[in-house]
Formats: C-alpha cells, structure tokens, sequence
C-alpha cells in the first residue's frame, strides 16, 4: 500500500492549489510585506512591542503591509481573549494592521490552527519527495536515546545522524505500525538538505550558519505543525517579505532555511531583532517578565505613560538615527522619520526607565494643555478613581491647573505619567504642610488678589528688602554678605509655603488658580481646625 496514503487518507489539495490561491502579491520590489505573529497567550512584553513595531515600520515606510498572524499550534499555552488582548494592546500604542486575523485579506485564514490542511499538503509533498518521514518513537524511546547520548559522550543530544531510528524504516515496518495503531510525528530528512554556511540578516549583516543535523519534527502526533514548519508555510504562501522576530530565533534559522529549501520556497529577508536588556549593577540582563514590571506593556498602562511616548523611546533604543532626526524635527510625527532597519543597533538595546521619562517629559511637553487634561482624565477613570473623583470636582479648575503648565514659552516638563500628575500637583487639591513665617504672614497682610503680575511682583520686591534680601540681583552679586539672600531666595520662601515645593510653575499664575481664601489660609494659617 502507498505509504503516503496511509499517512495522508484524507483528499489533499495539491501545494500548486495554494500557491495558486495565494498568488504572490502585487506589490512593487519595494513594498514590504511583515507581520506580527504572537502566541494568542493573552499576555504581551515590551519585546512584542518592540517587533510588533518594527515589523510595522518596515511595511508602512516602503508603503507595503503589516498583517497580523495568530500562531496557536500550542493550545497549552493559548488563553481565552489572548489574541483580542494583544490586538487591544497594541492599537492602544497605534500599531495599526492593514490585513490578518479578525482584520480580513485575502491570504487567510490567518489563525494556524485554521490552516492544518494547507500544512498538511505541503507535509505530504515532503514525504514523496523523500524529504520527510514518519517516526514512531515514543516519549519513553527518546528519553532512552537521550540517556545513551549522555553516556556516549555526544556533544549535541537529540534526532539526527546514527540516533535516527525511524529514518528508514521500510515500507513494511511503517505500515506495520501504522496498522496497529501506533502515534507517529513527521520529520524532516536533514541530511538531504544542504543549506550555504553564511547568511545575511537584515539587522545582524553577514552570519554564520550552523549546519542543521537534527530531524526537527515538521507535525507533531495530533498532525499539528511545529513553529518550524507552519512559520515556513505560513510565510511563503502570506507572502512575507520580512520576517522580523527576536533573536532568539537566530538558533533555528538553519532549520528554517533548510525547510524554505526542501520546499522549494524563496525565503524572506529575515530581521532578527535584538534582545531588550536592563543594566544591572553594572551588567547587563534581559529585561525579564517576572523580575521587571516595565516587561509588561500593562506596567504602562497602570502608569500612565502616553503610549506614543513609549514608541517614542523605542525607537531612539531601536534607531540610532532616530534622537538626531527628533532634535532637528521637534514637532514631526514619529511616523515621518525615515525607518531604515539597516540602522537597527546589532547589541541588546538598552532599556532605561530614566531615559524613558525623559523621553516621555518632552513628549507630554509637546502635547496640548487640553490632550493632556483629557489623557490624565481618561487614565484616572481607568486605574485611579478616587483621583478621578477629585479632578471631576471643579472640571474648570482642573482645566486650568493643567493649562498651568504650557503658559510659558518653554513648556515645563514636570511629569512622565499621568499617575504623576496626583502628586506633582497636588497643593491644587490637598492641605499641604504649613510652613508660616513672619515672611509669609507679612505677605499674607499685603496681598491683593486681584493685582496684576506687575504689581504683585513690586509688592514682593518691596517685602524682600524689608527682611533684609536684595530685590535687584545685581546689587546683591556686587555684595551679597549685605543680604539674607536674593530675590530668587525670597521667592522661594512664599513659593515653599503656597505650594510644599521648592520648584513648580510660575507662583502667580498659581495664586490665581488656587483663589484667594487657599492663598492666605496657606500663608497666615487661618485654616479652622
Ligand atoms: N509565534 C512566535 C512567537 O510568539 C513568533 C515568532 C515569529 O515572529 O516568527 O515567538
């Protein structure tokens, strides 16, 4: 009986039926096609982010695709909504699919476990071609085999050369087992495929390729397809130009260049992307999920970070170019910058919650007073309710708090997250501490609300000489041991007791918005208790 019949009882289309359905795309040269192809596990790290955005970059610059694959081949790992989370999560961070899974297009179905028969086809191909076989070891057989490996001193354990026990098994044998019932996986003939001993990523440049001897398995016993062979499958006949994915994956690139041969497929232009890592005292470690909250792009969400702020600094990690391109671009949309991934640094990127503030400060800086109120409004909705309360109060006076801000010319950048708004400004909402003087209750009896900037600035120029610092900077340089301080120190002594802070946005521009009673009640403590 034909062997291929008997692995294969059910009609199969012919591999020239997918090819003919998934035609290759009509797309100039320069157009990329990527994709992002997560497990749907519901959980999503930084270095998705990182890919997903990446991979989108390619395709949106050159004007090409970025489509979106469910790889679900390990249901242990699949949870209910994972894929719906990971869509949510990144449209949260406006990386936008143009075709995939629950996107539509004409190369699905985008979910793998929807395509088991195209695998099927193409695994059927292999197997006459002499390609791949059946293996009938079990769980037990490959322990054993692992333990002999063990004793003999082998360097590498594993399904390949002399330990291949079903590698050629006869017609008979196979049809014996199949008879009676017994599991089998599908593996690929190593040995018949050679593969070139280098390689060029678009990232890592020229590579060295490690010969793969290892029958890796192409379908597993339930006839689902590994990793390996549904990523050369899937690729191919989705038309990918680009696979960009973690490095991690650099190990099995001889696997998968030997399949995209076997298959007679033209393989993508693979970007291996690199690892994200945290300094460490001094070292160098993978930013890991369960050590690291800023693994988790949840961590971002409960902070508060305005999620283009996030892409922001992903980018100056990912693009050297990109910080240079940003000075000289102030106000452009991170969208515009010429995304080259030859630029994409070889190294781990360095991940670093200091520098991400900053990135994140200047990016809130350039925001609108009113995107700003709305963005910390929609947050302290979502994770904060008691804030939200508090802000919803007075909704005028909390505009105007939060236009304090961009007044000035040069806008402040006092916050990196929107949580941090609660304390950075909360003398607006909270008592503060006390901190009376014969300074501030001197001031307190001359203060008039409704003066000008002008005149209330003479007035506390005025106050300051009388306790003995200088109004005029000049003159206190020429002598400053005639003084207590200068007029910055004087300033500060009010500022400390309107506000509990030695730096905030400018003091009048505060008084005004915190009205009157609050003014003098911080100044002179007529608070009733
Ligand atoms: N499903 C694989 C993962 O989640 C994707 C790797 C790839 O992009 O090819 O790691």
């Amino acid at each position: 009986m034909d062997i291929t019949q008997l692995l294969f009882p059910n009609e199969l289309q012919t591999p020239q039926y997918w090819e003919e359905k998934y035609p290759k795309r009509d797309l100039e040269e320069t157009q990329s096609v990527t994709r992002f192809a997560p497990s749907p596990t519901g959980s999503i790290h930084i270095g998705n982010l990182f890919s997903a955005l990446i991979a989108e970059r390619i395709a949106h610059s050159s004007d090409g695709i970025f489509y979106l694959r469910i790889e679900d081949t390990d249901k242990k790992r699949e949870v209910e909504g994972g894929a719906e989370y990971i869509i949510k999560a990144l449209e949260n961070f406006s990386v936008k699919f143009d075709e995939g899974y629950a996107h539509g297009g004409e190369y699905g179905s985008y979910k793998q476990s929807e395509r088991v028969e195209i695998y099927h086809s193409f695994a059927k191909y292999l197997l006459e071609k002499g390609l791949a076989y059946p293996c009938f070891c079990t769980a037990e057989e490959l322990d054993e085999l692992r333990s002999q490996q063990e004793k003999q001193g082998e360097l590498f354990y594993g399904y390949f050369g002399k330990w291949t026990k079903c590698r050629n098994l006869s017609e008979k044998e196979i049809e014996d087992n199949i008879k009676t019932g017994k599991p089998w996986v599908l593996r690929l003939r190593s040995d018949k495929i050679g593969i070139p001993n280098e390689w060029k990523d678009g990232i890592k440049g020229k590579i060295k390729l490690t010969p793969n001897e290892q029958d890796i398995v192409l379908l597993k016993t339930d006839g689902i397809p590994t990793y390996h062979f549904a990523h050369a499958v899937d690729d191919h006949l989705m038309r990918t130009t680009h696979v960009v994915r973690g490095e991690e994956w650099l190990s099995s690139l001889p696997i998968h260049i030997q399949l995209f041969k076997a298959l007679e497929f033209t393989p993508p232009q693979y970007c291996h992307i690199p690892t994200i890592m945290k300094s460490e005292n001094g070292n160098k470690r993978k930013l890991s999920k369960r050590k690291d909250p800023e693994a988790s792009l949840k961590f971002y969400e409960i902070e508060g970070y305005p999620y283009g702020a996030v892409i922001e600094y992903l980018l100056t990690i990912i693009n050297s170019a990109f910080e240079p391109w940003r000075k000289k671009n102030p106000t452009a949309h991170y969208n515009e910058f010429p995304f080259n991934p030859k630029n994409i640094g070889n190294a781990g990127a360095l991940f670093d919650v200091i520098k991400l503030n900053d990135v994140s400060k200047d990016y809130i800086s350039k925001l609108s007073a009113e995107d700003v109120t709305n963005y910390v409004l929609k947050w302290a909705e979502e994770y904060n309710l008691d804030y939200y309360n508090v802000l919803t109060k007075d909704i005028e006076y909390t505009e105007k708090v939060f236009e304090i801000a961009y007044k000035s010319a040069r806008p402040r950048k006092d916050f990196a997250t929107f949580s941090e708004t609660k304390d950075v400004y909360s003398y607006f909402y909270e008592d503060i501490p006390l901190q009376i003087s014969d300074i501030t209750k001197k001031y307190a009896e001359i203060y008039n609300h409704t003066d000008t900037k002008e005149i209330w600035y003479e007035k506390i120029k005025e106050l300051a000489e009388q306790f003995g610092y200088a109004s005029d900077n000049k003159a206190f340089k020429a002598n400053p041991e005639q003084y207590k301080g200068n007029i910055g120190n004087f300033v500060a002594i009010l500022r400390t007791a309107i506000t509990g802070r030695e730096n905030s946005p400018d003091l009048y521009d505060i008084m005004q918005i915190l009205g009157e009673k609050k003014v003098i009640e911080r100044l002179k403590d007529e608070r009733k208790t």
